[in-house]
């Protein structure tokens, strides 16, 4: 079933194209894309540095919420809903007594977090980092260290480190998510998804305001008048994802089993259409290579930067979250202005892992997960770098890459059309 939407959508876009589009209603993805713009989504991923690192459970986490859910109804994604849950545990803090703290600090084999671009000791063949490598997952060439920065005196911007100050206190949390309603599958959707919660006392500018911001984009533009789409989308900015998935896995237990139930019989309305896949972005800026045999990374993007799209290869629905990889790569080739897609088997530590076994699920990242980020190849992650001002213009270009790949996707998927 789910085959048959990727195949036709493929269909449709080779049709596109030898019929030869004359108009631009002909291509409805070129057009959407076409309205993705730098600027754009470099002032939502800044709107969202105003709130600090977000970190669940504090004040500045649920003052990002309503940001959020406020400018989703000014793009015209109005139908804003919340999930609700607790979340009994504690975020990682510069405390010997916290024993997740502990842990972390035991396997980023440091007392003092490495500042950006300062990894520590680097070495061939995965030396500079107390935790073991996965056995599926071989390290290749120099690695740098990483691990989470729990001490908020290393922010050096005294704003940005006041903005950080609250810790969180376990109890309520609330997400949001926005639904665009598809004309003649009202009852299936596909899930377009990036968490808003950050960590490490900086401004979680990447992590993950950049993929928050794709999805906040993607919202705006779908969300246009003259947009119609057959099936549906909604567009959701996970909490406590830092915490563990602890937001999607919410997410999934309160709202799996109302997957394609009308409600009230005969309204018409679906409050949870049929999930048809999940898509993850999580830290799409920088892709800067791997670190030098000094620990140090790049200070600009590497020219053969890439979106890493990965799928589970050891998930139940390997087959069916493989050909939609492929199909994101397809969809980055023909509408993608600079960067390409690879492809990966290892999607792991982020939102859509909570979905793998349930449904279609991928991730768009900057690097791998694992092979990658996990090796010291983003020497800004949990750290109080992660600020709007680390990144450049090629930085977030990358990320803009990975909006113009989704969003092709999503249009052909859904049947997207303009009205003229
Ligand atoms: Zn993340």
């Amino acid at each position: 079933m789910r085959t048959v939407l990727w195949t036709t959508a493929a269909s449709m876009l080779v049709a596109a194209a030898t019929l030869g589009a004359q108009t631009p209603a002909d291509d409805p993805a070129k057009v959407l894309v076409g309205r993705l713009a730098l600027e754009s989504y470099k002032g939502t991923i800044k709107g969202l540095t105003q709130f600090g690192d977000r970190r669940q459970g504090t004040d500045r986490n649920r003052a990002a919420v309503d940001w959020i859910e406020a400018q989703l109804k000014s793009y015209g994604c109005s139908n804003t809903e919340r999930v609700t849950y607790q979340y009994a545990g504690r975020q990682l803090r510069n405390d010997s007594t916290n024993r997740v703290d502990s842990i972390a600090r035991a396997a980023a084999g440091a007392t003092q977090p490495p500042a950006a671009g300062a990894g520590g000791r680097g070495g061939a063949g995965g030396g500079g980092r107390g935790a073991a490598p996965r056995v599926q997952n071989p390290v290749k060439g120099f690695t740098a260290r990483s691990g989470v920065n729990t001490n908020p005196m290393l922010q050096p911007d005294t704003v940005i480190r006041a903005l950080d100050a609250q810790w969180d206190t376990p109890g309520e949390r609330q997400e949001v998510f926005c639904t665009k309603i598809g004309t003649t599958h009202p009852e299936e959707m596909y899930i377009l998804g990036g968490h808003m919660d950050g960590i490490g006392y900086g401004s979680a500018a990447n992590d993950d305001g950049s993929g928050t911001a794709l999805v906040m984009e993607l919202a705006r533009i779908l969300s246009a008048p003259d947009v119609q789409t057959e099936r549906s989308i909604r567009f959701v900015l996970w909490n406590n994802e830092e915490t563990g998935l602890n937001g999607a896995r919410a997410y999934i237990d309160q709202r799996a089993v109302l997957q394609g139930k009308e409600d009230p019989a005969g309204s018409g309305k679906y409050p949870e259409p049929k999930w048809l896949a999940m898509i993850q972005h999580d830290m799409m800026l920088w892709d800067h290579g791997m670190p030098g045999p000094d620990g140090k990374v790049n200070p600009e993007q590497r020219r053969e930067a890439d979106v890493n799209v990965e799928f589970a290869g050891t998930s139940k629905l390997a087959a069916e979250s493989q050909k939609l990889a492929w199909f994101f790569r397809t969809m980055n080739d023909r509408y993608a202005t600079d960067y390409p897609v690879a492809v990966g088997d290892r999607m792991s530590n982020t939102d859509s892992d909570a979905f793998r076994d349930l449904v279609t699920s991928i991730s768009l990242r900057e690097n791998e997960r694992l092979s990658q980020t996990g090796t010291g190849w983003s020497p800004t992650w949990h750290q109080p770098a992660d600020v709007f001002a680390t990144f450049s213009d090629k930085d977030f270009r990358l990320g803009l890459n990975a909006a113009q790949t989704t969003l092709a996707a999503i249009a052909l998927l859904t049947g997207a059309t303009i009205k003229p």
